[in-house]
């Protein structure tokens, strides 16, 4: 990354565990396995192990076929399952 003023700012970098692209966190969702089960993290502040997907629904299909399970490393219900996929059809391809 190219040094512009004597203060760069610090940008944090996720990958999507859909496509595996590496991305500024802020262009990705969150996805947080927290007290309530796994979520959806629309605020990215929630507490608990993350992992971040694009606002894409090929890359939460790709998720939702195991990357997604194992970057939280927990099982998801079929529930939420079930509430990650309808967010998903939300989604631009
Ligand atoms: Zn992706």
């Amino acid at each position: 990354m190219p040094k512009k003023g004597l203060k760069p700012k610090h940008i944090p970098y996720r990958t999507c565990v859909g496509c595996r692209e590496v991305q500024p966190k802020r262009n990705l969702i969150r996805i947080v396995r927290g007290t309530n089960g796994v979520e959806i993290d629309s605020t990215g502040k929630m507490p608990g192990r993350g992992a971040y997907l694009h606002d894409q629904k090929s890359c939460w299909e790709l998720g939702l076929k195991g990357n997604l399970a194992r970057a939280l490393k927990t099982e998801l219900t079929a529930e939420e399952h079930e509430r990650l996929i309808e967010f998903a059809r939300n989604l631009p391809e």
